[in-house]
This record gives C-alpha cells, sequence and structure tokens, in this order.
C-alpha cells in the first residue's frame, strides 16, 4: 500500500518503539519521514537505516519540552523536505513513582515531555497546516490516559490531558480541513517497556490484556498510519485503544 505517496510526516521520538516503527511504516508507504529525537546518535541511525531502504528521510534532533526545539524541528521539516502533511507526536513516557515520592523535577519532566510536548509541536505544525487547509496529526496517549492506576500519578494525568488537547484541536481545526486523533496503547514491546519493567512485570502485564499478550510496534503504527491517511478522512477528535481488549473490560 503505498498511500503516503508526495506526503510529508514528521515523528517525534522516532528513533525507537513506537515512534521508529511509524517513521518506517510511513516512509514504506511513500512518505518521506522528517525524523525528530533528543537521542541524536539513535535519530542519525534511524535516518541512515530509513535511507538505506530507499525512503527520503531526514533527521532532526530535539526535545519536545522545549519550544523552540519544535519550532526549529517544524521550520526545518517544511525546508528539507517541501511540507508537513502529517504530524505524528510520538515522544513521551514516564516511570513508576507513588506519589508521596514524585519530585516537583519527575513531575514536570514528564508534563513536559508528553503534554507540552504535545502541544508545542502541535502549535508549530498547525501554523503550516491551518494555513494551507489540509493536514493530520495524530497523539499518542496511553490506557494510562484512559483510565487511573497507581503509582503513575504523572503520567497518567499527562496522558489523560493528551486526550483533551486532542479533543480541543480537532473541533479548532476542522474548520481547517486539520484533522486531529489520538491513540491510546496497551502496553507494547519497546525499549520503554524492556527498560522500565522486570520479566515478571512484562509477564503480569501480558496477562492484563484480553488477548493474552504485549503489542508489537507495527501493531500501533498500522493504526496511527490509518488515523493519518485518507481512509479515515471523516475521522478526528477520537481516541482509538490499542490494546488488546485491554480497556474494553
Ligand atoms: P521508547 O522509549 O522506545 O521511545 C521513545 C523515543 O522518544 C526515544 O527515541 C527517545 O529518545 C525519544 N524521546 C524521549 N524524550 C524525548 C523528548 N523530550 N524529545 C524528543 N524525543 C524524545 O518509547 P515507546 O514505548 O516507543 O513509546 C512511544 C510513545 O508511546 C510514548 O509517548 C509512550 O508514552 C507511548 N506509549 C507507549 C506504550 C508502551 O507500552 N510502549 C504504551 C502506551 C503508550
Amino acid at each position: 500500500m503505498k498511500n503516503f505517496i508526495g506526503k510529508v510526516v514528521l515523528v517525534t521520538g522516532g528513533a525507537s518503539g513506537i515512534g521508529a516503527a511509524t517513521a518506517t511504516m510511513f516512509g514504506r508507504r511513500g512518505a518521506a519521514v522528517m525524523v525528530m529525537d533528543v537521542n541524536v546518535e539513535a535519530g542519525a541511525d534511524m535516518q541512515r537505516a530509513l535511507a538505506a531502504e530507499g525512503i527520503r528521510a531526514e533527521f532532526v534532533a530535539g526535545d519536545v519540552s522545549k519550544p523552540e526545539d519544535c519550532r526549529h524541528a517544524v521550520t526545518e521539516t517544511v525546508a528539507r523536505l517541501g511540507g508537513l502533511d502529517v504530524l505524528v507526536n510520538n515522544a513521551g513516557g514516564g516511570r513508576l513513582f507513588p506519589t508521596e515520592q514524585l519530585s516537583d523535577e519527575e513531575w514536570r519532566h514528564v508534563q513536559g515531555i508528553n503534554i507540552d510536548g504535545t502541544f508545542y509541536m502541535s502549535r508549530e505544525a498547525l501554523r503550516v497546516m491551518a494555513a494551507q487547509e489540509r493536514g493530520a496529526i495524530v497523539n499518542l496517549s496511553s490506557i494510562y490516559g484512559v483510565g487511573g492506576y497507581p503509582n503513575h500519578v504523572a503520567y497518567v494525568s499527562a496522558k489523560g490531558a493528551i486526550i483533551s488537547l486532542t479533543k480541543a484541536l480537532a473541533v479548532e481545526f476542522a474548520p481547517k480541513n486539520v484533522r486531529v486523533n489520538v491513540v491510546a496503547p496497551g502496553v507494547v514491546l519497546t525499549p520503554l517497556i524492556t527498560r522500565n519493567l522486570t520479566p515478571e512485570a512484562q509477564k503480569y502485564f501480558t496477562e492484563l490484556h484480553p488477548l493474552r499478550r504485549m503489542g508489537q510496534p507495527d501493531e500501533v503504527a498500522s493504526v496511527i498510519c490509518f488515523l493519518a491517511s485518507d481512509e479515515a478522512s471523516f475521522v478526528t477528535g477520537v481516541c482509538l485503544p490499542v490494546d488488546g481488549g485491554y480497556t474494553a473490560q
């Protein structure tokens, strides 16, 4: 399926996990891809891997929690790839802390890379998309943005806010023909999970999904591609779980 030929896609946190799978899938479907990531080495490796597949790809270093980096990433995308059709706000993450032990710095860090970054990137991209009256944004929430979970107050708050932000932007920018949607993955086997969860914890989470397994990055990427595509041309403001039935229970 080559349904993104001629499109330019910017993926934040595109050097690892779901972001890497998403950048690759868009590229294989014909898009030119800008990878933005705070990890310069991994981002450069990702650009080379995409280019080795014949995908037109660029890398821009940046931290989504910094408004100036977000402005730079969008400017560079337009300058180097000739436009911006799709933004995927994928950069994010969080760590487990009992609330009483959660520091101000950790709270700010999690808000910064999740909700602040999603806002800063969207604001910059929407300036381009609103002017051209065309575009799609796909945000990354989580099952942790849909319900409450212990020891995750910063992440749950930030991922919940991303769902609200998505709805607000979807309604505001619908008259400009820009769609904004959000996916809420269950536990997906990426470095975020292998880094933060013991094998026992991974087994525990696996069994909480009705499909009795963790998701694969490609299984989230394909839903992101769908929401960004013309196949979803009448879909905006939606939070789509990609969670093996987790939130259906
Ligand atoms: P990951 O840790 O494998 O990859 C995240 C990427 O984002 C890395 O390349 C990292 O360098 C980059 N990044 C981190 N902070 C950044 C910043 N401030 N600016 C720019 N880039 C930054 O993570 P993943 O598991 O692929 O998760 C991707 C997204 O999906 C995150 O928003 C995460 O919260 C969400 N999510 C993941 C899961 C899961 O189980 N893996 C579940 C639900 C939601």
